[in-house]
């Protein structure tokens, strides 16, 4: 699964309000949907990759052009948010509310309800699950709990929505964003190595596929869409495409795919 966060100024915004007066620090973000885009939706297209974007509706709001050309060349749109709001801050109706409004907004710009969830960058609480069941969901991509789809459960007993876990190693940001006030990473000094962080990638897909499980990338525009960094995506995408058997699928498809397994298993062990 290649997936891509539209996060643009709202990831500055949401780790500190305060940015909306800095404007270098939401430049960062800006850059995603100004430059960092078109070259991520070229090397999808050149590849002939459909990838899921997750978008906070305030983005859809404030790039519907941008939105709709993702949505428009055949990518999966999940929603991401309202504001990009960490939803372990929020109380169950903030939750529900930036839900309901993410929904609305993205099919407002884009026609599509959203099937799938991620999380903005914090964390969700004890109730996200029973939210996301409640606006119909039928999966999310925001815990890093495994490394092959699983049904999230409520109060003991599984759900319906499929989780499609990730890592903090299969993301571009922790890698190559940074800024100095909010600070991030809040410790400083990091823009990592370019080669090496391909090599983690690289090294990441050669173990999952060895073990045949669900690879779940994430990018944003604003770190690997820069001139020097686009080229990573290009050969990460080429060292994939080189190995026999690989299935690219979005996140809707991935989980329609893993219901369908466990459905076929149940058939099978009842008879
Ligand atoms: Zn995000």
């Amino acid at each position: 699964m290649i997936t891509v966060d539209l996060d643009a100024e709202f990831f500055w915004l949401s780790l500190d309000p305060g940015a909306v007066n800095r404007p270098k620090t939401l430049s960062n973000g800006q850059y995603g949907m100004k430059r960092g885009l078109s070259r991520v939706l070229q090397v999808l297209d050149d590849s002939k990759i459909k990838a899921t974007f997750f978008v906070p509706g305030r983005i859809a709001e404030v790039y519907p052009q941008q939105v709709q050309e993702v949505a428009g060349r055949g990518h999966e749109i999940g929603h991401h948010g309202y504001a990009h709001e960490n939803f372990a801050l929020l109380s169950k109706e903030q939750q529900m509310d930036a839900l309901r409004k993410g929904i609305d907004a993205l099919q407002k710009v884009c026609g599509v309800r959203p099937a799938g969830f991620r999380a903005p960058e914090g964390d969700i609480t004890h109730d996200t699950t029973a939210l996301l069941q409640e606006c119909g969901f039928r999966y999310s991509s925001t815990l890093n709990g495994a490394d092959l789809p699983y049904f999230l459960a409520l109060d003991g007993t599984p759900t319906d929505i499929v989780e499609l876990c990730g890592t903090w190693e299969l993301t571009d940001l922790p890698y190559f964003a940074f800024n100095f006030k909010p600070a991030f990473p809040s410790g400083q000094c990091r823009i990592a190595n370019y080669s090496s962080v391909l090599s983690i990638w690289k090294d990441e897909f050669d173990a999952f596929y060895d073990m045949g499980l669900n690879y779940n990338i994430k990018f944003d525009p604003q770190a690997i869409g820069t001139p020097g960094r686009i080229p990573m995506l290009e050969g990460l995408l080429e060292y994939i495409k080189s190995r026999k058997d690989v299935w690219f699928c979005t996140g809707s498809e991935m989980a329609d795919f893993w219901r369908s397994t466990q459905s076929m298993r149940q058939a099978s062990s009842a008879r």
